[in-house]
């Protein structure tokens, strides 16, 4: 066992030397078994958050309603979750109350799909009581129990299913996939940063192509933001050559597939529920793409674009398959004589010592100095601005 579980065994050791049953469970063994890197280990046992946080000096209360507590023990953290069952569904989404239960298999059989339910205790068995490691075997993803029953129960799982798929490179098993045909409308009922959340994992995963076809096919795209009317669009997405491996170039290919224009980029991205920051990198990305596709990007609009937006932008035009001469625009990028305001030789303070007004004209002629030194009519240096300063006066 990779170190990740064996460091953990003291935790287990001691909810069990307590009298409480403890297992490792969900994604961890399902990555374990697929040979895929592990990023969280997550421990479910008998024991109520109350026992937990009694046996360990450092804990910190996650989750506390939903029966989670974190664990910090020799420099790891775990998340220990109660055994729980989630009772009272409404409005197909998460419930608001869980039922704690005092066996593995009631914790196991809540969960959405095979290959999430497994456990595996201390000695390294796994504990598979729906299968999973024959789903695993088989790429599948597949509910767990009644698909249908389990969408209605809790909607955001059809977009995990579509995530999963993509993440892993697996099929979605027939029935499964059905339930997400009939059901997809529910989606609807959940919150859009839970579904942006597995939308930009499915988007960004290994096989996201694939995974997208289904998000088509099963009509899901018809229930998230601004996607509804647009699957021919959108269907173009499943055909590109590569696939984004960056949310920016993800949310800049929806743009450009969707055909949204600039002014409406920002209401687009609100919708979505995606920071300001976000939407403002893949404002300059799409902006440039438009200008690289349709001639060539002066000097200025290469700066204003900055390095990474430029690497972006080239990134997104291979994934489109627009033909481009990235080398060529890197090498005209490389040789800004400034890649950003700071390297400017002079600033707002050097201009006011020269004798110009503070004000929205000293704003315009640092500005215009900014664009001459750019464009090359001006060399970066404080004696030729000076100079130039005295000519304008
Ligand atoms: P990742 O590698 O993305 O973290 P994961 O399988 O650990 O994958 P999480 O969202 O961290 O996924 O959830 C941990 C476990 O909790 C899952 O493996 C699954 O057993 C269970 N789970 C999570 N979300 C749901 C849900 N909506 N419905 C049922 N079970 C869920
Ligand atoms: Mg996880």
């Amino acid at each position: 066992l990779p170190p990740i579980f064996t460091v953990a065994f003291p935790v287990l050791k001691q909810l069990e030397q307590a009298g409480y049953e403890a297992y490792f469970v969900g994604g961890s063994i399902r990555d374990l078994i697929l040979n895929r890197p592990i990023h969280d280990i997550d421990i479910a046992t008998s024991a109520y958050p109350e026992e937990v946080k009694r046996l360990f000096p450092k804990t910190i209360d996650t989750g506390i309603k939903h029966g989670t507590v974190t664990v910090l023990n020799d420099g790891a953290s775990y998340e220990i979750t109660t055994f729980r069952t989630e009772s009272g569904y409404q409005d197909f989404r998460r419930p608001d109350h869980v039922t704690f239960v005092q066996n593995l298999a009631e914790d196991l059989k809540r969960r959405d799909f095979t290959i999430n339910a497994l456990a595996m205790n201390r000695a390294g068995e796994v504990i598979d009581l729906f299968n999973g490691l024959g789903d695993l075997q088989k790429h599948l993803i597949k509910a767990v129990g009644d698909p249908m029953k389990r969408f209605h129960e809790d909607a955001l799982r059809m977009m995990r299913a579509v995530r999963f798929m993509s993440q892993l490179n697996f099929d979605l098993e027939s029935q499964t996939k059905e339930a997400v045909s009939d059901l997809h409308q529910l989606l609807s009922k959940i919150s859009v940063e839970r579904i942006r959340d597995e939308f930009v994992k499915m988007g960004t995963g290994i096989n996201s192509r694939d995974a997208f076809k289904i998000f088509l096919q099963t009509k899901l795209s018809e229930s998230v933001p601004d996607f509804a009317g647009k699957s021919d669009l959108l269907a173009i997405y499943p055909k590109l050559k590569f696939n984004p491996s960056m949310e920016t170039s993800l949310w800049s290919i929806i743009i450009i597939l969707l055909k949204i224009s600039d002014d409406q980029i920002a209401r687009f991205m609100r919708d979505w529920k995606n920071s300001n920051a976000m939407t403002e990198k893949v404002r300059k990305i799409v902006t440039l793409f438009d200008l690289i596709s349709e001639k060539s990007p002066s000097d200025l609009e290469l700066f204003n674009a900055g390095k990474d937006v430029l690497l972006n932008t080239i990134d997104v035009a291979h994934i489109l398959g627009q033909p481009i001469n990235s080398e060529a625009l890197v090498d005209r990028y490389t040789a800004l004589p400034i890649k950003s305001m700071s390297e400017l030789a002079v600033d707002g303070q050097f201009l006011i010592a020269n004798g110009i007004k503070p004000g929205p004209k000293l704003g315009q002629i640092l500005n215009e100095i900014k664009q001459k030194v750019i464009s090359g009519e001006l060399a970066n240096s404080k004696d030729d601005i000076q100079d130039y300063l005295q000519q304008i006066e």
